[in-house]
């Protein structure tokens, strides 16, 4: 199980992994064509792995010169006679050696994992078959394996049925240029995902084949082969999903790249999408800059059949956006890793998100969120998504995150140097049981709790015993900056004196007010109060007067509690176990520090302007403590 912190606002430059899809294109033109290649900037993962040993079984010289991928060109025929080749879970791999196995001089058979022998192939082996190509269907229920006995891809004419899965035109058009004639390519059914065919296309062009849609369903190469390239892999788009949308979730800034302001990659389509979710997006000089502003995240209706691998980051964001998020024309999602449709229900389920599926779309929506365990069905997809959920929803922990190798190895440690704690600030005037709900709080969420009020009270107290006066802010001040203070769950410990049992006097209560109205004593205990902060990452609850509006006022998280003057003075006395007849004064020394700390010059107590008010007049703790973990991880939306 790896837990996922919860992160505040953004702040991060991703350098995204290789495109995969690039990639595993570009391997296959390189090893076709005629020359040495090199790979600038290509994805070193379980995907692009499984391609590499897979061209060297076919006996093309391919391997890694430090980040960069070298190939020697087998000019259109590959030398193996006869060759196994497991791809794995790698359907790019096993697709398109599908096609480029036609022209190898023995029979080539093509199997996969247990996963990739429920994705299926038939539709191209028939077409290839159509080809010249002698391709069988070794599989069950048209999947892998395949076995090929080549050499035969004559070219000519053929239909293929393109509505389960763009990589098997790709995957014809790949081998294509090195056919025995030129190819025409006619695709019937609802084209799935068509962006991919065109980033086929512009990969081949770039090793020197003709390549042109010639209509809305045709496409016709020319024989000729590929010419070897020096060729730049661009950043993945489908990878930089996952940065954005945490941005879009969490705030900040969020910048990835390299991506051409010209790219093709077709997951790109979820910019608009953001965008129109609340987030500004801007691109220049291959980066793409993303600022999250999670107040404004609503809903959307959108199409995402040209980016099916987006659709599970944005089903994540709609779980916390205003409003439903519909996803319509992606039944393809049943049929990639996992039955991705089946694996979002029952995974946003766990987190209480209300999810509708249907054969071919998903609709979402998130009320009353809760921190589960994820499971990513063994798809490195549903864990990069999830773990998105986990960054607004304290307590997620993912089981198998180890599938995320298959296309982003360092997908983990991302997300780690994306984050910054997730401070809760919560404010408001005494006796509104902010200690109580803060301490809760913070074990529920696993975070770090800190009493700033105890902070002030503890500086008074050797104020007190130091004989000074509250109000003489010169010597107040040499002395507080000097304290040697700490403050853990169950101590206050002031040099190596725990004064927990004093704090809390009358005395102190008395005096505390003037005291902390001094700027000097504020500057001290708020760079404590930051440092201490810093120290857990993990996150932290924190409570008091100011810390929304001055000590921590970019928390996206800020809750102000109130509750009627006779209530919270109730509860003080409650608390410090006096006799009812004491209401009365502690009502007005309440009253009179009220008063005093909200009418300050520095730092008055009062709401931060994004603050979620919260009236506990009514409540109980526990239930203070259920609205306020909503408010969270809703953060305003
Ligand atoms: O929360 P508690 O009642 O212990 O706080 C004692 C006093 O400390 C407050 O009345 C206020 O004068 C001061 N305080 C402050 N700023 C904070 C927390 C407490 O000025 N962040």
């Amino acid at each position: 199980m790896r837990p996922i912190t919860s992160s505040g606002p953004i702040a991060s430059d991703v350098r995204l992994p290789g495109s995969k899809s690039i990639t595993n294109r570009a391997l296959v033109a390189a090893a076709l064509a005629e020359g040495i290649s090199r790979l600038v900037g290509p994805l070193r993962a379980d995907d692009t792995e499984a391609m590499v040993d897979a061209l060297q079984r076919l006996g093309v010289s391919v391997g890694w010169r430090d980040d960069d991928l070298e190939i020697e060109g087998a000019s259109g025929r590959f030398p193996a006679g006869e060759a196994i080749i497991d791809a794995r879970g790698s359907g790019t791999t096993a697709r398109f050696l599908t096609a480029a196995a036609t022209l190898a001089s023995g029979t080539i058979t093509i199997d996969g994992n247990s996963r990739l022998r429920r994705r299926p192939v038939g539709d191209l082996a028939r077409a290839l078959n159509l080809l010249g190509a002698a391709v069988e269907v070794a599989g069950h229920e048209d999947s892998f394996p395949v076995v090929v006995h080549g050499p035969a891809l004559s070219g000519g004419a053929a239909i293929l049925e393109a509505g389960r899965s763009s990589q098997f035109a790709s995957a014809i058009l790949l081998a294509a240029p090195c056919a025995e004639t030129d190819t025409i390519l006619e695709l019937t059914g609802s084209i799935v995902s068509r962006p991919y065919i065109d980033q086929t296309i512009e990969v081949m062009r770039a090793f020197g084949a003709t390549v042109e849609w010639e209509g809305p369903t045709t496409l016709a190469v020319a024989g000729g082969g590929y010419q070897a390239q020096t060729y730049q892999v661009e950043g993945d788009a489908s990878a930089a999903v996952y940065p954005l949308v945490a941005a879009t979730l969490c705030g900040g800034t969020v910048t990835v790249g390299p991506i051409g302001n010209d790219s093709v990659q077709a997951d790109l389509a979820l910019l608009p999408v953001l965008e129109s979710m609340g987030a500004d997006v801007e691109r220049s000089d291959g980066r793409i800059e993303l600022v999250g502003h999670p107040t404004r995240l609503a809903g959307v209706t959108v199409d995402l059949n040209d980016a099916p691998d987006a659709v599970l980051a944005l089903a994540v964001a709609g779980m916390f956006a205003k409003g439903r998020t519909e996803i319509t024309n992606v039944g393809n999602l049943r049929i990639k890793e996992s039955d991705r449709i089946a694996a979002l229900e029952a995974e946003l389920g766990k987190l209480g998100a209300d999810v509708e599926a249907g054969e071919d779309h998903l609709s979402v929506s998130g009320n009353n969120l809760r921190p589960a365990s994820i499971d990513a069905h063994g798809d490195h997809r549903i864990a990069m998504a999830l773990a998105l959920a986990g960054l607004r929803i304290p307590g997620v922990e993912m089981a198998e995150p180890q599938v995320v190798a298959k296309t982003w190895p360092g997908f983990f440690e991302m997300l780690d140097d994306l984050q910054t704690p997730l401070v809760i600030t919560i404010d408001g005037p005494g006796g509104v049981g902010k200690s109580t709900v803060s301490r809760l709080l913070a074990v529920r969420f696993g975070f770090g709790h800190l009493e700033t009020g105890a902070m002030y009270r503890t500086a008074t107290l050797a104020v007190l015993e130091a004989g000074l006066e509250p109000g003489d802010s010169g010597q107040v001040a040499a002395l507080v900056e000097a304290l040697d203070m700490d403050v853990t769950a169950d101590s206050i410990l002031l040099g190596s004196r725990d004064v927990i049992g004093l704090v809390r006097s009358d005395e102190v209560g008395a005096a505390v007010s003037e005291v902390s109205a001094l700027p000097a004593v504020r500057r001290a205990l708020v760079g404590w109060q930051r440092q201490w902060v810093a120290k857990h990452p993990e996150g932290a609850v924190v409570e008091g007067r100011d810390i929304g509006t001055i000590v921590f006022p970019d928390s996206p998280a800020k809750i102000y509690l109130t509750a009627l003057p006779e209530i919270r003075a109730t509860r003080r006395v409650k608390d410090m176990g006096l006799a009812d007849e004491e209401i009365p004064r502690i009502a007005a020394e309440l009253a009179r520090r009220d008063h005093f700390d909200s009418t300050r010059k520095m730092s008055p107590l009062r709401p931060a302007d994004d603050a979620s008010l919260v009236d506990t007049s009514e409540l109980t703790a526990m239930e203070v403590v259920d609205l306020v973990a909503q408010l969270v991880i809703r953060r305003g939306s």
